[in-house]
């Protein structure tokens, strides 16, 4: 029998394993044009923790004791529509489950391209095509340009690291602990931080004693501060994600944001949805990079659909490098 997670109570602060029960899913008919589909990996991601929240967002809240969704990719099983056929990889939203029954139309085929399908929940997916278009248009980023990006070992900042450099900028990136830093530099950056070792003003300060042209936020508080400190006139920040204030109690005070008006900075908040009429123009780059080398990438895996929540709540403590899955 199929078994999802459900969400149980709503969570105050940081979510516990309380928050979640793993339940049996009724069988649901396979009616006309409906696919079932056996999952083989789950996408967790930070912006779950805002649909555990009762409020009005960009996606809509999960339901108490439904169950969850998110990023998945797996095999048809059993297809009544034609554009389906046994065998097929697939991938969908019905994920936080081990099998989904889902009409044809919500799913996507993966194409046979030679790349691991779980490719499409990571670099070649939602992650990759959020960090291409909110360097690339959100913080209208180019060659020659300063670039400082947040949370740089994680999913959307090793892509951010990797873009930028393929793009000529100089590229300055923060991660948490030695080892992610080893990654980060690795990756091609030009000046690593441990935000984790010293205050981020004055480190960010002595990695770019000129300033920065462009931030890339995954992380908000300190880290977008630090960034409002060494703005250079006309900088450009993308506001992709918060993730240091997701579970806060209280909201951040900032110390120095007063520049964004002597130093002109424009400030773009973006979802990777406004743009996705132009995926192909991310396909053609990013398929580009990966088959040159010039983007790579790096998962870190958690094995079973039991361990699901904790893949989840570990995003939250760095748990991850590179994109956060599990695997079924
Ligand atoms: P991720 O970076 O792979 O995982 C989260 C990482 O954040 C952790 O590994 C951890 O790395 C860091 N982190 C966690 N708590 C932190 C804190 N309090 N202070 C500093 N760093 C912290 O996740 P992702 O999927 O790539 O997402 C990154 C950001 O992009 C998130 O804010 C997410 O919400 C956002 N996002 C936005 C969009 C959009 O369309 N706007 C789409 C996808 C993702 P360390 O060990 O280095 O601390």
């Amino acid at each position: 029998m199929a078994r999802a997670w459900h969400l149980t109570s709503r969570p105050t602060g940081m979510p516990t394993a309380d928050n979640f029960a793993l339940k049996e899913l009724a069988q649901a008919e396979l009616g006309d044009r409906m696919v079932q589909v056996k999952n083989s990996y789950l996408s967790v991601d930070p912006y779950m923790r805002g649909r555990m929240n009762d409020v009005k967002s960009y996606v809509p809240p999960f339901q108490i004791d439904a169950p969850m969704e998110g990023g998945a990719v797996g095999e048809v099983i059993e297809s009544r529509d034609p554009a389906f056929a046994v065998g097929d990889q697939v991938m969908h939203m019905l994920g936080w489950r081990d099998e989904a029954v889902a009409a044809g139309t919500s799913l996507n085929k993966i194409p046979a391209l030679g790349v691991e399908p779980r490719e499409f929940l990571g670099m070649l997916g939602l992650t990759g095509a959020t960090a291409y278009f909110g360097l690339l248009e959100a913080a209208s980023a180019k060659a020659g340009d300063t670039l400082f990006v947040s949370a740089a070992a994680g999913a959307v900042g090793s892509a951010v690291v990797q873009i930028a450099k393929a793009k000529g900028m100089t590229v300055i990136g923060s991660a948490g602990g030695a080892e992610k830093c080893d990654y980060v530099r690795s990756l091609g950056a030009d000046q690593v931080i441990d935000y984790k070792a010293g205050p981020l003003v004055k480190s960010l300060g002595k990695a770019a004693p000129d300033g920065i042209d462009v931030y890339f936020d995954n992380v908000g508080g300190d880290h977008l501060d630090a960034a409002f400190a060494h703005a250079k006139q006309n900088a450009r920040f993308a506001i992709c994600g918060m993730i240091d204030v997701y579970n806060a109690a209280e909201p951040q005070a900032f110390r120095y944001i007063m520049r964004v008006i002597s130093m002109r900075i424009r400030v773009q908040g973006f979802i990777y949805t406004d743009y996705l009429p132009r995926m192909g123009e991310f396909y053609r780059d990013m398929g580009g990079w990966i088959a040159s080398g010039a983007v790579k990438s790096r998962d870190t895996v958690v094995d079973g659909l039991e361990r699901t929540p904790e893949a989840f709540l570990g995003l939250f403590s760095g748990a991850n490098t590179g994109k956060m899955l599990v695997k079924l």
